[in-house]
């Protein structure tokens, strides 16, 4: 069975588009492999962050990825800064990638963009380093991400190539893995800006309340005309919304497009915000529930300890490749 591995910053609230580009998708692949499940809490570091929060956040994430059917006794849950082989790879893998390649990441550009460069921290820089080894400590193969992410992704590929160049196979090689639809739901004040947690404007929290999730899509952006048709370069508005209902009800575009010919943008938003309603009632119940139970500590807990020893043996095939291992 291939390894499966991705993780989540609990740098905010998780929005729907970390719902569907990331927790509905692991859930729906879980059982076609072997998952490693974390919440990328040092990656949360690399900006500022206040303590209590990326706490509170941490064990939240966690507990949306019980809420959304991932099963602690298949998938290992664990937090990255429980598993200390995450940083002592990565300050071995950070001398295989090249200021060149890690200034030209997109993510990058975006979160230091209104920085001031004496400002920047090396972290936020050195961020792919850090993801390369959460991805290669595992020997994942498959990788399921959102768009936003396949760059980085690519990088531990160029990585994986050039370390096994050097060193013989020691690493395995991963790949990204987007859905069809939903890889990349966009803000829905600004529906030409990917919605990002982080990013306050236009989002739907999953800690909405349903009636607030409602409003927000009821006053969504939407564009000149009043035909619901998905295209993306003129209409990225509603292609958007279509993105969301046919992510939840598994309805093609042509069939949305089919269903409300001659209907104007109100029944339409009306049907997005009954599907998101319908997905997310039993979720965000199954949440309370798991927060409730005292499941979380548990399961990140024996999560740690599953990620520890699956992660120690690719860390030390590593060492005993560059000349760390003294044996
Ligand atoms: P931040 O603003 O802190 O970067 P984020 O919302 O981009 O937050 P990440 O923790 O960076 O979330 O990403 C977690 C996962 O969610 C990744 O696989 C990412 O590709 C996916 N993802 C994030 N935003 C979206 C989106 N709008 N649509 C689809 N997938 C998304
Ligand atoms: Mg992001």
């Amino acid at each position: 069975m291939d390894r499966i591995l991705s993780g989540i910053k609990p740098t905010g609230q998780l929005t729907l588009g970390n719902y569907i580009g990331a927790i509905k998708n692991f859930s729906r692949v879980q059982y076609d492999g072997e998952p490693f499940l974390f919440i990328a809490d040092l990656h949360a570091l690399t900006l500022p962050i206040d303590p209590e929060v990326l706490r509170k956040n941490s064990r939240d994430v966690a507990a949306y990825y019980l809420a959304a059917g991932l099963d602690p006794k298949h998938s290992t849950i664990f937090l990255q800064s429980d598993v200390s082989t995450h940083s002592e790879l990565a300050i071995i893998l950070q001398n295989y990638l090249y200021m060149g390649e890690l200034s030209r990441m997109t993510q990058f550009k975006d979160k230091s963009q209104k920085m001031k460069e004496e400002a920047i921290g090396l972290g936020l820089f050195a961020y792919p380093v850090l993801m390369a080894a959460d991805i290669v400590l595992y020997d994942a193969k498959r990788i399921p991400v959102g768009e936003d992410q396949v760059q980085h992704v690519e990088l531990a590929r160029d990585l994986v190539k050039r370390f096994n160049n050097r060193y013989g196979e020691v690493l395995t090689m991963p790949r990204a893995e987007v859905a069809k639809v939903g890889k990349r739901i966009m803000s829905l004040s600004d529906p030409t800006k990917k919605m990002s947690k982080s990013e306050p404007k236009g989002d739907i929290y999953l800690s909405d309340s349903l009636e607030v999730m409602r409003k927000k899509i009821m006053s969504a952006v939407t564009d000149l005309g009043h035909e619901i048709k998905y295209d993306p370069e003129n209409k990225p508005g509603i292609s958007n919304l279509m993105t969301i209902l046919s992510s939840l009800s598994g309805k093609s575009f042509e069939e949305i497009e089919k269903e409300f010919e001659g209907k104007g943008y109100g029944d339409f938003k009306r049907a997005v915000a009954d599907a998101v309603v319908k997905e997310m009632e039993p979720f965000k119940a199954k949440y309370e529930e798991i927060v409730a139970s005292g499941l979380v500590d548990k399961v990140l807990e024996e999560g740690a300890k599953k990620a520890y020893d699956a992660s120690k043996v690719v860390l030390t095939r590593v060492q005993k490749a560059v000349g760390l291992y003294r044996k």
